[in-house]
Parts: structure tokens; sequence; C-alpha cells
């Protein structure tokens, strides 16, 4: 049994200006290996506070796994506090060294001594390849314990412990057996009922186990299996999918990180539509999640963000009678809010969203209250909703139901 401890080093996290969402994941990646996470540890860029949190992890766990500080910048302290903890020489690196002068050489930009510093590791250490920025990632053994360094970077993080990390901590638990999570995402179907069609399969299954969580985007389910080999833990994992998705395939659409936009963009991409949006309360949001997946462009030419009354009429040409009539928060309103974005941008597909995001009523229309209208080539719809939640909530979710209308 291994006792780990994860450190977050950086000022940020305490001041709250970011969340330290790198200790939650790796905690859930390490609970599925069965390893046991103890204490999460977060501290500034202070040399001195880093190297006492060292210290004090080396009194007590087995593995220790310290996120961030690796950078050029003089905050970066990682290094240094471990170096007076472990009284290890440093030496440099050089492919990693060799990388960092290939990237600046590319980028036409002057290296500094500051930059040499990421590719400074402690002698015997295990380097760790950074295959998605600079600094490298190390293990270092020292007596019984493990420590391992990692990039503050999330994308750098997870891609070192997906590669190099896991299959390390796997070995050094020493059992064969393997254990393999995989997420699967669904939308437009509720945690209840979800559990409900599938729940003679969750109380039957032993391997993999079978859990519903409701979460921010929709319901997503984990699958865990174990074995003895890679083949068999994917096997396993891909037989448990399917026998979920023969109950409720209609609603699945996308695999651990893959997002709802992602879904709907290939969707679109597939069949050759494109899509514009006409946004009141929810500000350019729905069109940004487009935006941000690759290849948006083949599907999204822009949209309009309409949120006063006069970019509706003036912008947006939503006939002033509509609105005097039943108000911007209205069927009839989103309903040329979608049929004219869609004209407007020469789209297949024009989608509009128009509600009371709070946190006062209008037009005598309780918050949560909004329409979303979609128009496509013979076929409209439009559809009132009541949202609950804060003024942040109910826009996030007025983006999500417009995604999930789309999948349908
Ligand atoms: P860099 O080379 O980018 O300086 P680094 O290893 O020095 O990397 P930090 O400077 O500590 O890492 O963090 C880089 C960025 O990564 C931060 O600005 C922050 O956005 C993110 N980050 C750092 N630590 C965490 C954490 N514990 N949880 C989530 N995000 C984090
Ligand atoms: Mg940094």
């Amino acid at each position: 049994q291994l006792n780990a401890e994860i450190i977050a080093v950086g000022t940020e996290l305490l001041l709250g200006q970011i969340a330290n969402t790198n200790a939650q994941w790796i905690s859930e990646q390490l609970a599925a290996y069965g390893v046991n996470v103890f204490y999460h540890g977060v501290v500034g860029d202070n040399l001195k506070r880093v190297e006492e949190t060292f210290q004090q992890a080396k009194g007590r766990s087995d593995l220790i796994i310290v996120t961030g500080g690796l950078g050029p910048t003089d905050d970066d302290l990682t290094r240094e506090a471990f170096q007076t903890v472990s009284n290890l020489s440093m030496y440099e690196h050089k492919p990693s060294m060799d990388k960092i002068s290939e990237y600046f050489r590319k980028q036409k930009s002057e290296m500094t001594i500051n930059n040499r510093k990421q590719a400074r590791v402690f002698t015997d250490s295990e380097v760790i390849e950074n295959k998605v920025g600079m600094a490298p990632g190390m293990v270092v053994s020292m007596n019984e314990q493990k420590w391992i360094f990692l990039p503050g970077v999330p994308r750098e993080m997870k891609q070192m412990m997906r590669d190099d990390v896991l299959p390390y901590i796997q070995e050094l638990m020493g059992t064969s057996e393997m254990i393999k999570s995989t997420v699967l995402r669904f939308i437009g179907i509720g945690e209840a009922k979800l559990e409900h069609e599938i729940s003679d399969i969750i109380q039957s299954q032993q391997n993999p186990t079978i859990a519903p969580l409701a979460q921010n985007e929709g319901v997503v389910i984990r699958l865990t299996a174990k074995g003895n080999s890679t083949e068999m833990v994917n096997n396993l994992l891909q037989q448990g999918k399917q026998n979920i998705l023969d109950r409720v395939g209609k609603f699945y659409y996308g695999v651990n990180e893959e997002t709802i936009e992602c879904k709907i963009v290939s969707l679109l991409i597939e069949n050759h539509k494109t899509i514009a949006a006409a946004e009141s309360l929810t500000g350019g949001l729905f069109t940004e999640r487009v935006i941000s997946v690759n290849g948006a462009s083949a599907v999204c030419p822009g949209g309009v963000v309409c949120y006063d009354t006069t970019v509706k009429t003036n912008v947006l040409g939503v006939h002033e009678d509509t609105i005097v009539t039943n108000g911007a928060v209205s069927k009839e309103c989103a309903l040329e809010m979608a049929t004219n974005i869609r004209n407007l941008l020469k789209t297949d597909i024009g989608i509009s969203f128009t509600g009371v995001a709070g946190p006062d009523a209008i037009e005598g229309k309780p918050v949560g209250t909004v329409y979303i209208a979609i128009c496509s080539e013979g076929q409209t719809i439009i559809e009132k909703f009541t949202f609950q939640g804060n003024r942040d909530a109910i826009r996030r979710k007025t983006i999500l139901k417009g995604f999930e209308l789309l999948f349908n």
C-alpha cells in the first residue's frame, strides 16, 4: 500500500484565483489504482514555505506528487526548494534543453538564462518528457520515497500522468492487476431516468462496475474495469459500454473529455450544415463554445449578440410590433430571431436564445423563463423553459439545452 500526498505550488491557488483542479484530477486517478491519498497541500510561491511543505511530506508519505513551479520565472521555486530538502545535485538535461532551444529558434526570439532553468533536473531522477510544453517532469527516488514533479499547466500535467506516471505507479503497486475507468456522457436524459433504464445492468455487473453521476453538463456514467492486461480491461470496458448503449444509446454523445459542442460540430460537419446563433441572455456564450472546437470555421460563420431590444430590431430586423405586443421574451420574438439570423448569415440552421437570466423579472416574466427557437429548412422548433438557479446557472442551462435540442 502506498500513502500518497499531492502538493500544488502556486500563489494563485492561495488567492483563490484558480481552483486546485490538478489535485482533484490526480486524486481521482490514484483512487482508481488503489493508492490512498491522505493529504492535499497548497503552498504559495515562497521558498521557505515550499521547503517546509516538502519537509512535512518527507516525514509522512510514500508517494509525493508535486505540481507547479517548474517554469522559467523567479517565482517558480519547486526545484530550489527540493534541492534543500533532498541535498541532491542538479544538471541540465540535454534533450529538454535542445527542445527549449529549438522552440526559441522557431519563435525567432531570444532565450533568457531563466529559460535554461526549465531543463534542470535532479541527478539520478527519471526525466518525464513534456510532449505538449517545455518543462520536463521528474521522478525522484529518495530512500523508500518517490517524489514526482509535474508542471502546473493542467494539460501538460495530465499528459505526463497518463503516459508515464500512472503506468509507473501501477508498477510500484506491484500488482499485475490493471484498473481503468472510462466516462460515458449523456444529454437529454435525467440521472434518475438513466439509472432506471439500466438498473438491472448496474446491479448485476461487477466488472466493469457502473456508476451514474449527475454533472453540470448532463449525466455521466463511469465504468471501471479490472483485469490483468490492457487488452482485457479494454475489452471489458467496450462490452460494458455496448450493454449500456443498447439501452440508452440515443442520449449518448461522447466519452471521457469529449464535449457536447465537439459532438454538435462534428455532426454539422458530417451533414454539411452550418449554424448561426442570435443570442440575448447568453451574450455570445453559445457561439463561443461552438467556435472553441477545432474545425468550427466550417460550420459557424459568426453570430449576433442582441441583448438589448434595439439590437434585436436594428441589427437582426425583429419587428418592433412583435416586441411591443409579445415582449422580447416570447416565442414570437425567439422565432423571428432564429429566422432572421439564419437569413442574415445565410446558414442552414438559425438558433436563438431569449429569456430572463435574473436577478429581476422582466416584462412580468419570472426569472428563469427562456425561449429557444431553431429554424432550419422545412422545420422550426420553439420551446419554452423555466430554469432554476442564479444568473450564471440559468445562462449555462440555456446553452446546454440549445445543444440538446440540436442533438436530438
Ligand atoms: P509554467 O512553465 O507555465 O510556469 P509551472 O510548472 O511553473 O508552469 P505554474 O506556473 O505553477 O506551473 O502554473 C502554470 C499555470 O497552470 C497556472 O497559471 C494555472 O493556470 C495552472 N495551474 C497551476 N497549478 C494548478 C493547479 N493546482 N490546478 C489547476 N491549475 C493549475
Ligand atoms: Mg510558472
